[in-house]
């Protein structure tokens, strides 16, 4: 087994143990392997061992990445931030956008798959630790982002995403994932069936499913540190 895929196992190992600890069934959680910076020689051995979500953040290259690996058996998330004038690229590359955060986002989204007769699933990307430095809704937005996503009948929303501030200690994250599990069973409890949380990344994604991730975020635990040029 090459390094990936042994990289892979662990997590997913690791995944299940977590799952296991706090009762909940280890298939309620995804996988999505953060490819984004790595060749299609290092993805196809992520989806050799296994991946069958992969992850990119930028658009650009998720372009040069999507036809040559395809869409066949695979899913593809963009979970990184998205520009307006990006969302045309969107239906041809992604199955799942992690990161809207506003209506006007939302509203383009939803004016392109119009044009196209096709629906998108989005998450709502929530700025949980209320960063000013990050992207993300106020939580205290939400509850209006959601009265009036839900209008555009070419945006299908799943759930909600949060990245954690980063810390060397996973602990740290807890209380910022069970505010978004939290807010996720609020908002929910208003008529809106949110099943969908994107929580956790290499550092932190056991915590993140002990308090109810639904869909982690890997990348460096999988296929090593980034080398950005
Ligand atoms: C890069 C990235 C990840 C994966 O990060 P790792 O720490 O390498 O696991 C997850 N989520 C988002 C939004 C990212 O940009």
């Amino acid at each position: 087994m090459s390094d990936i895929s042994n990289r892979l196992a662990t997590v997913r190992h690791k995944i299940r143990v977590a799952a296991e600890k706090s009762g909940r069934p280890p298939e309620d959680v995804s996988l999505v392997v953060v490819s984004k910076t790595m060749g299609v020689d290092h993805i196809r051995e992520a989806v050799e061992g296994g991946a069958v979500i992969l992850g990119e953040s930028r658009i650009q290259e998720a372009r040069e990445k999507v036809p040559i690996i395809g869409r066949d058996k695979l899913q593809w998330h963009l979970v990184g931030h998205l520009q307006q004038n990006k969302v045309k690229y969107i239906f041809e590359l992604f199955d799942l956008i992690h990161s809207v955060d506003s209506v006007d986002l939302a509203r383009e989204i939803d004016r392109r798959g119009a044009l196209r007769g096709e629906s998108m699933g989005i998450l709502l990307q929530v700025n949980i630790a209320h960063d000013p430095a990050k992207f993300g809704v106020d939580p205290e937005e939400l509850p209006e982002l959601l009265r009036e996503i839900s209008q555009f009948k070419n945006v299908s929303i799943k759930g909600l995403m949060a990245i954690s501030p980063f810390s060397v200690d996973p602990e740290d994250s807890r209380p910022h994932y069970q505010a978004l599990r939290e807010l996720r069973d609020r908002v929910t409890a208003k008529d809106f069936d949110l099943k969908e949380l994107s929580m956790g990344m290499s550092n932190d994604f056991e915590v993140a499913v002990e308090e109810g991730s639904t869909m982690v975020r890997v990348g460096s635990a999988i296929f090593g540190e980034r080398k950005y040029v």
